[in-house]
Order: structure tokens, then C-alpha cells, then sequence
């Protein structure tokens, strides 16, 4: 199950850089990374699942909605980077989830989504 196609991809990519300081957070909410190799059926609301294998993530969009969210990894450059700091892992690229009705709009830091 490659997922690389755009039509697949629900969530736009936002600004390149991780959280900056001078941004107010909305709210936030805790993210558990999840390593697997093919995307479960079932996702879990709040875990965020990484296949390096594909270079690709998902979850269920973190405002609570439910939507799931497609996030195709690369270096940053295209999609969104993925960055890992022990068990704690970062998103380069904001999440844009302006296809659903909630338009939620995040930061992945830390395993701490900053909603902005
Ligand atoms: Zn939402």
C-alpha cells in the first residue's frame, strides 16, 4: 500500500519550519507516535502512525473530528519532514486540514500537536 499520490492527500502543507516561538497556541494536545510498517485498519484517535517503509503517516485529525489525515513524508522539501528526538517526534510542515469542516490548522512538535 504505496501512498504517494496527491489526490489521496487531505492535508495541506503549511509553513516549513517547527513551532515558532512568536505564535500563539490555541490549544494542544498530546500525540503517542506509533512505528509501523503497513497503516493499521483501525486508527486511534491522538496516535499518530509512521511507516518509514512508505514514507508515509496518518491519523485522525487531533481537533477531535475524526477525519483522517494523510501526511506523505519526504525530506521536507515536497511533503512533510519527519523528525525524531528520542521517543518524542516532530513534523517539518504545518498541518492544514482545510478540506474539513473543523479547518484545523497545527504544528506536530514534540509529540504535541500546537494548534494555531
Ligand atoms: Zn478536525
Amino acid at each position: 500500500m504505496l501512498i504517494r499520490s496527491k489526490s489521496l492527500v487531505n492535508s495541506t502543507k503549511g509553513s516549513k519550519t517547527l513551532f515558532p516561538n512568536n505564535v500563539k497556541t490555541l490549544k494542544q494536545v498530546e500525540i503517542t507516535p506509533v512505528f509501523v510498517e503497513e497503516m493499521p485498519d483501525k486508527i486511534v484517535q491522538g496516535e499518530v502512525y509512521i511507516s518509514k517503509k512508505y514514507h508515509t503517516s496518518r491519523h485522525l485529525c487531533l481537533c477531535g473530528c475524526e477525519n483522517l489525515v494523510i501526511m506523505p513524508l519526504d525530506d521536507g522539501r515536497q511533503w512533510w519532514q519527519l523528525v525524531e528526538k528520542g521517543e518524542k517526534v516532530s513534523f517539518i510542515g504545518s498541518v492544514g486540514n482545510y478540506s474539513f469542516l473543523c479547518k484545523s490548522h497545527y504544528i506536530i512538535t514534540n509529540n504535541v500537536a500546537n494548534f494555531v
